[in-house]
């Protein structure tokens, strides 16, 4: 159970009045739903500040536990008997939303513990803006790749990796600007589609690195200066119509050390980035529906209106999906049903634990005659509120896309 720390503030007592002549207009920012994904250092500042200005709804997305070493970092973790909390084994996600309905009682908080690739497309549509405070780049890319589909602004962050002096918030404006591989350049942005099958450099592997190298890190002051600048770009992004153009996107780098440095630039679409090709179009939602009760088959042919087509519809799946993996060990055949790079870092034989193992079948596209059509979405491991797409070929040539209504039931 969480530790509550009674802070007894009243609704009346928070006056929010000199916030309205900003841009920080109360009836604006009360009617926000705006999603942070990952709750470490930066996602901690972020999370706090957006809490103090009174957002509608903070949705938190992480996958780990609070560790010992969050504390000196991370300003929602710092509560009494924390070490109770951390030999709990708490999400930081679920700790940080019961932190900010302490804090403030009118934002509404939502944790998601779950890695983003793996929450529904029609969560993140549902979001007026989206804070990316991670420490990976596969992370940002399936992010960015996901918020350009449904037309979210999303505002990245980070902080150096060799350098903790110096930090960079950037614009990505949703659809028509560019994403986060176009902002890598070509060479970088192979490398990082690559890593899309699952090799992951996480900042702490980094920091440990440089720690064993005796350098200097101000972690803590930086992820705080980078937060604050990235909620106000954010803020500035969604509430003011001055905004830069949406085919532009835009980077702030900010250094402390030596000297203290600010500079600005701008991006824009680039020409040769493959990810710009799949944005979601029309919604059919399907009322009633649950991802526990339809099959593959039923949800394709659920999308035939209007479709005049020989061939079948094919349900078109965002990440590659492991249905049966084999253990070198001990033989084991079994069904992960998992997204292919969360397998590649969690998975382990069910009968031996081993690691390593052998992926037997990975699907990309599931089509209605499959044998795995007749599985339901949640038996094949597929994400609750999801907005899935089936493309129907021949002369048809046509996409459509599906949200189950049943499932917002489900979640609440
Ligand atoms: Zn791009
Ligand atoms: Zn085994």
């Amino acid at each position: 159970m969480a530790v509550r720390l009674d802070l007894n503030i009243a609704e009346s007592s928070r006056d929010y009045s000199r916030l309205d002549s900003t841009i920080y207009n109360r009836a604006r920012v009360s009617a926000l739903n705006v999603m942070v994904v990952g709750a470490g250092a930066l996602g901690n500042e972020v999370i706090k500040n957006l809490t103090l200005l009174g957002v509608g709804a903070i949705y938190i997305v992480d996958r780990d536990v609070i560790e010992s070493s969050n504390l000196t970092r991370s300003v929602l973790f710092c509560v009494p008997h924390v070490e109770q909390i951390i030999a709990k084994q708490t999400w930081k996600a679920e700790f940080a939303a019961s932190r900010v309905s302490e804090m403030n009682p009118e934002v509404r908080s939502v944790p998601i513990v779950n890695e983003i690739a793996d929450i529904g497309l029609g969560v993140l549509a549902r979001m007026d803006l989206i804070f990316s405070c991670l420490d990976n780049e596969l992370a940002r890319l399936e992010l960015s790749w996901s918020c350009q589909r449904v037309n979210v602004p999303f505002i990245d962050a980070g902080l150096g990796t060799t350098n903790y002096s110096s930090g960079l918030i950037s614009i990505f404006p949703g659809i028509g600007g560019p994403c986060y591989a176009c902002r890598k350049g070509r060479q970088r942005r192979r490398e990082i589609l690559q890593e899309l099958d699952g090799i992951e450099d996480p900042c702490w592997m980094k920091e440990r690195r440089l720690e064993q190298q005796g350098t200097v890190s101000t972690t803590p002051l930086m992820a705080s200066v980078i937060a604050a600048m990235q909620v106000e770009a954010g803020f500035r992004h969604v509430l003011t119509s001055a905004v830069s153009s949406s085919e532009e996107g835009r980077s702030i780098r900010v250094t402390l050390a030596p000297e203290p440095q600010m500079e600005s630039f701008s991006f824009g679409v680039s020409p040769d980035c493959p990810l710009h090709e799949s944005r979601v179009g029309e919604i059919i939602k399907l009322s009633g529906h649950r991802s526990a009760e339809i099959s593959v088959a039923e949800l394709i042919a659920a999308t035939k209106d209007g479709i005049q087509c020989e061939e079948g519809g094919i349900l078109c799946l965002d990440w590659p999906l492991i249905v049966e993996a084999g253990c070198r060990r001990c033989g084991r055949v079994w069904q992960p049903m998992m997204r292919k790079a969360r397998f590649q870092r969690v998975a382990s034989c069910p009968s031996c634990g081993n690691t390593s193992l052998v992926e037997r079948e990975v699907l990309t596209s599931i089509d209605a005659s499959s044998p795995w059509a007749s599985m339901t979405l949640a038996q094949l491991g597929l994400p609750l509120n999801h907005i899935h797409e089936v493309y129907w070929g021949g002369s048809a040539n046509s996409r459509k896309y599906v949200e189950l209504s049943g499932d917002w039931r489900d979640e609440s």
